[in-house]
């Protein structure tokens, strides 16, 4: 069974704070700024960003 959870990050360039999946199917896009927050690689994603908080 895959662990999977969501994660809290920070985008290095606008510093907007934005809950996302730390295994994305998808890359996953800032909201504000458009940067690359997460990279789809298949497996587990690539986490582009500071991480602030791990939710349960
Ligand atoms: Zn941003």
């Amino acid at each position: 069974m895959k662990k999977s959870k969501f994660i809290r990050v920070k985008c290095p360039d606008c510093e907007n704070l934005q809950v996302i999946f730390d295994h994305p199917s998808i890359d996953v896009k800032c909201l504000i700024c458009g940067r690359t927050l997460a990279e789809h690689t298949g497996g587990k994603g690539e986490i582009k960003a500071e991480i602030v908080e791990v939710l349960e």
